[in-house]
C-alpha cells in the first residue's frame, strides 16, 4: 500500500473500536484479567495481550503498527520523546565498556546525550564525519554496538552519506541507528535503504502542530536472525535474567522492540501517554500532505533568499547550488528536502534584529510546526558554546534558521523581505 494510505488506515481495525472512525483514546491505566491463567500466560508471554499502560496500550498500539508499515519495518515501539527513543535504542545495545559511533552531525540534545550522558554508564562515543564516512570503518572494534546518524540533520541540514555508513555496518555486523525526525517518514525510509533501526522525535512533523511530545523507534524485519549467533549482541541470545532467563532471539517476534518494552520499558518507564499516542496518530494522517507542502514552500523561500543581496548564503539540500542537492535527489522523495532552512545574514547584529523584526515568525526552538519558526542559535541555544566550537558544529554568529509552516510562502516571503530590509 502506498504511504498516504497506510498513514490513515494502518493498524486500526475499526471493529476493535466500537466502529469509530476516530482511533479511541484509551485512557486507562491497566487491564483486567479473564482470570489468574490469563494473567499468567500474559507474563509467561505464552499469550499476548495489554497489562499495564507503562508496557503496552491498545492506542498506542495502532500508533505503532502504522509506523512500522510506513516505515517498512517489523515493528515499532513509542515513548516518551525523540531523546527517550534515542536513548533506549543505544541502551538496548550498549552496556558499560562498550561504545558507539557517532555522526559530526546531530541533534544538540543527542550530542549531549551520547557524549556525556551515557559516558557516566560507561558508554563512550567516537564521533564519524558522516557526509563521507571515510572515518568510520577505522573506528570499528569488537566492542563498538551502534553506529549513529541522522538521515536530514538538524540544525546543521546537512544528508549523511547513507548507502556508505550501511555498507561499512553491514561488512562488520555492527547495527545502525538512523533518526529520520526530520527527513520524516514521508520523504525517506531508511529501512529500504539498509538501516537496522529507525528512531524518531515523533513531536516535530509526525505531530506536526507542536502539541505533543513523543518518539518512536523502528526495527527493520530480519534482526532476530542478525542477533540470533553473534557474539557482539550476546545479550540477545543468552538469558536475561531479569526476565526468568528468556532468551530473546527464541521469541518469535521482532527481537529489538520485544526488549526495549520488557526490559527497558519495564524497567525506566518512559511511556508514551495515551492521549498523546492519539495526537500523533491525527498528525501521522496528514504527514506526507503536509511534509509536501512544507518542503515546496521551503525551496521557494530559499529560492528568494539565495537572491537576495543582504543573505550571504543559504543553506537548503533543495538548491542546486548545494552541496547536499545529490543526496537529496538520491535518497529523498523528488528531492524534496523538507522544511528546515538556514543562512547567513551581514553580520550578529543584522542576524538579531532579522529575528526581532519577523512578525509571522515566532521565536521558537522547535521544528516541523505547521507555524514558520525562526532562531538565531549563536545567541539563544548555542549561546554556552564557544565561538571556535560554534563554526566547527556548522553553526556561526550570523546564522539564522527557519523551520518554514503551511502558511501561503507569499506571505513568509513578504515577513522575510521587510525583516531583512
Ligand atoms: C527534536 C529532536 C530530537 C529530540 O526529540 P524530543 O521529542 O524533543 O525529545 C531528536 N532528534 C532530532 C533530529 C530532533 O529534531
Amino acid at each position: 500500500m502506498q504511504k498516504e494510505t497506510i498513514a490513515l488506515h494502518g493498524g486500526y481495525n475499526k471493529k476493535d473500536g466500537y466502529g469509530t472512525m476516530s482511533v479511541p483514546i484509551a485512557q486507562t491505566t491497566a487491564y483486567a484479567f479473564r482470570d489468574a491463567e490469563h494473567a499468567a500466560n500474559l507474563f509467561a508471554l505464552k499469550e499476548l495481550g495489554p497489562i499495564y499502560t507503562r508496557l503496552t496500550n491498545p492506542t498506542t498500539d495502532v500508533l505503532e503498527q502504522r509506523y512500522a508499515e510506513l516505515e517498512g519495518g517489523a515493528a515499532a515501539i513509542c515513548v516518551s520523546s525523540g531523546q527517550s527513543a534515542i536513548f533506549y535504542a543505544i541502551a538496548n545495545v550498549a552496556e558499560a565498556g562498550d561504545n558507539i559511533i557517532i555522526s559530526d552531525k546531530l541533534y544538540g540534545g543527542a550530542v549531549t546525550l551520547l557524549t556525556h550522558t551515557i559516558k557516566r554508564f560507561g558508554i563512550t562515543a567516537k564521533v564519524f564525519k558522516s557526509a563521507d564516512a571515510a572515518d568510520l570503518e577505522e573506528q570499528i572494534d569488537e566492542n563498538t554496538k551502534a553506529i549513529f546518524f541522522e538521515s536530514l540533520s538538524n540544525p546543521q541540514i546537512a544528508i549523511a552519506d547513507i548507502e556508505n555508513i550501511v555498507s561499512i555496518a553491514q561488512k562488520h555486523k555492527v547495527l545502525t541507528i538512523c533518526d529520520n525526525t526530520v527527513a520524516s517518514a514521508a520523504l525517506f525510509n531508511p529501512i529500504k535503504w539498509g538501516v537496522d533501526v529507525v528512531v524518531h522525535s515523533t513531536s516535530k512533523y509526525t505531530n506536526g502542530q507542536g502539541s505533543a511530545i513523543g518518539g518512536i523507534i523502528i526495527e527493520r524485519d530480519g534482526l532476530n536472525e542478525f542477533f540470533k549467533d553473534s557474539k557482539r549482541y550476546y545479550h540477545f541470545n543468552t538469558p536475561d535474567e531479569s526476565y526468568h532467563g528468556l532468551v530473546y532471539t527464541e521469541v518469535p517476534l521482532p527481537n529489538f522492540c520485544l526488549r526495549v518494552r520488557l526490559a527497558l520499558l519495564r524497567d525506566i518507564g518512559a511511556s508514551q501517554a495515551p492521549h498523546n499516542s492519539w495526537l500523533l496518530i491525527q498528525g501521522l494522517e496528514t504527514l506526507s500532505l503536509r511534509v509536501d507542502k512544507h518542503s515546496d514552500s521551503t525551496l521557494e523561500i530559499a529560492k528568494y533568499l539565495e537572491s537576495h543581496p543582504k543573505v550571504k548564503s543559504v543553506n537548503y539540500p533543495g538548491l542546486e547550488s548545494n552541496e547536499n542537492y545529490n543526496k537529496a535527489q538520491k535518497y529523498f522523495k523528488d528531492g524534496k528536502a523538507s522544511g528546515l532552512i538556514s543562512f547567513e545574514a551581514e553580520n550578529y547584529d543584522e542576524a538579531k534584529k532579522i529575528i526581532d523584526t519577523a512578525k509571522l515568525f515566532s521565536v521558537v526552538v522547535n521544528i516541523g510546526d505547521s507555524k514558520s519558526l525562526i532562531v538565531h542559535p549563536a545567541s539563544t541555544t548555542h549561546s554556552q558554546i564557544p565561538e571556535d566550537e560554534l563554526i566547527e558544529a556548522g553553526i556561526n554568529p550570523t546564522t539564522v534558521r527557519l523551520s518554514i509552516g503551511l502558511e501561503n510562502p507569499i506571505d513568509l516571503i513578504e515577513d522575510l523581505e521587510q525583516a531583512l530590509a
